[in-house]
């Protein structure tokens, strides 16, 4: 059975809420957690036990769970085995969705954990890759169950109707587009890749998740009221799906405490990026598991060279790091870094990427447009120029561009596509969005905002409020 210490008990001298976070796999996926869990501990009054699956899939997960534990005393640790999972069915399936999937197999065991935790588990925060597992358990158990969406509100509303709208599809499946009520139409072209075929793997899951969250307790997400106003008050009001659970908005997450790991290459980047004049860097990174081509990488190495400016570039060639045993100058050859010495810095190693985007240095954001990197641009006040590669992220990137974030490459590839974004294309849209001062000037506005959302009185402190004071009642 698993126990959360003594934990702390509130002003009231009733027992603290324990509420029992169960994440999934990817560093995508564990960010939001780890930050959620450390600012529910740093306030005090509720007790927190976090499932972790050892071995993780990536070095990073590892590292991430270990420092949140040494930070975080206070959070309890309980393991989970996996059942054994034979992957084989699924040949060639990326290693993380093959985790959700195990996971979501080893279910009833979470439900043990759930039911023989002591003390008794108040309230359940769970994933959404889980939820069509955790949920039903829980309900058995009569636990409240929460989920933490890592993504945008726009995406969350697109997973919430996806489920209606192929019973409306009926036969003819996905169609051209998905016309999520009173937020926004989703082209074919935007959708995560998988999803247009029903038979695979990340669809199910897909559907079977939004079907389920309708019946969780509430809906938490990594989001702020003023960043995404229109897909928060349509799932609010029901009108994405009628009876939506409660949606907290908890965003903009930080980290609390030193527990993001990577803080040497950190310091190394400090200095460099201490010596450069404000502003003046583009950051160029695409998260912790989208791989890009080696031709890719050459047209992206070019354009930056050619673009003049400073660059600090955290450059992936594997989905997972631990298969990843390639220098930089095998990927891009001495000479490059040879010419783009003292103005250009290139790392394969985890960056601490909140500390970057927070120094004054750097001035544009190349990414990917992950949630969790959209969000921490937004904080600082970082425009971003979003190039999608797949799953949310050209959904997100339509929440970035109408939450004033930055500016969205529409036409640029996408995993799948053959076609490589040239040299040029990547100079000239670089230079264009580094001098543009109404980009940058929506994006510090963005940051006020963000500020004011979680500072006293804030929609998003409220909202974390109201989650507290729910949990406190259970
Ligand atoms: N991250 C980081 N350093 C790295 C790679 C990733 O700090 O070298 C963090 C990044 O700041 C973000 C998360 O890992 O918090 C990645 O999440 P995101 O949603 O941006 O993209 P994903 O990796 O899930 O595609
Ligand atoms: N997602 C979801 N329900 C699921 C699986 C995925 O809502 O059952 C969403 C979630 O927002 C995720 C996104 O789909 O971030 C894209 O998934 P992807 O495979 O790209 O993985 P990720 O980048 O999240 O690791």
């Amino acid at each position: 059975a698993a126990t959360a210490g003594d934990g702390e008990v509130d002003g009231s001298n009733a027992p603290a809420p324990h509420v029992m976070f169960i994440p999934s796999a990817g560093m995508g996926h564990l960010v939001p957690f780890f930050r959620f869990v450390s600012a529910l501990s740093s306030r005090g009054g509720v007790r927190c036990s976090v499932v972790t699956v050892l071995p993780t899939v990536s070095a990073a997960e590892a590292d991430h769970f270990a420092g949140l534990f040494a930070a975080f005393p206070s959070v309890h640790r309980v393991d989970l085995n996996l059942l054994p999972f034979d992957a084989s069915a699924f040949p060639g399936a990326d290693p993380f969705l093959l985790r959700w999937e195990a996971l979501r197999r080893s279910a009833h065991l979470l439900g043990q954990l759930v039911a023989g935790a002591a003390p008794r588990v108040s309230a359940v925060v769970t994933d959404v890759t889980l939820a069509s597992h955790v949920v039903p358990i829980t309900k058995r158990l009569r636990v409240p169950c929460h989920v933490l969406f890592i993504s945008s509100a726009a995406m969350l509303s697109l997973l919430a109707y996806f489920p209606v709208h192929l019973d409306k599809n009926g036969k003819s499946g996905v169609g051209d587009v998905v016309d999520v009520p009173g937020v926004r139409a989703v082209p074919r072209p935007c959708l995560p890749q998988p999803l247009p075929d029903l038979d695979h793997l990340f669809t199910k899951q897909f559907v079977d998740n939004g079907r389920a969250i309708v019946n969780a307790d509430g809906i938490l997400v990594n989001t702020f009221d003023a960043l995404e106003p229109a897909a928060l008050a349509a799932l609010r009001d029901g009108t994405v799906v009628p009876g939506f659970p409660p949606v907290y908005t908890i965003g903009l997450l930080k980290s609390v405490g030193s527990h993001s790991g990577g803080e040497k290459a950190a310091a190394a980047f400090a200095a460099w990026l201490g010596e450069q004049p404000a502003r003046s860097v583009v950051y160029v990174a695409f998260g912790n598991r989208n791989a890009v081509s080696h031709a890719q990488l050459r047209e992206i190495a070019a354009g930056l060279e050619a673009s003049r400016c400073r660059f600090l570039w955290v450059l992936k060639t594997t989905v997972v790091d631990r298969e990843d045993d390639a220098e930089v100058r095998d990927v891009l050859g001495d000479e490059f870094l040879e010419r783009v010495a003292g103005r250009g810095m290139v790392t394969k190693g985890w960056v601490d990427q909140e500390a970057v985007l927070g120094h004054p240095a750097v001035g544009l954001f190349l990414s990917h447009s992950g949630w969790n990197s959209i969000t921490e641009a937004a904080a600082c006040g970082v425009p971003l120029l979003a190039w999608p590669r797949g799953g949310d992220h050209r959904v997100n990137a339509m929440a970035l561009v109408s939450g004033g974030v930055g500016a969205w490459m529409e036409h640029w590839s996408w995993d799948g596509e053959d076609r490589l974004v040239t040299r040029r294309e990547i100079e000239e849209k670089v230079q264009e969005v580094m001098a543009d001062a109404t980009v940058r000037a929506s994006a510090a506005r963005v940051c006020e905002e963000a500020a004011m959302a979680v500072a006293e009185g804030g929609t998003s402190e409220r909202s974390m409020q109201e989650f507290v004071s729910k949990l406190k009642a259970t």
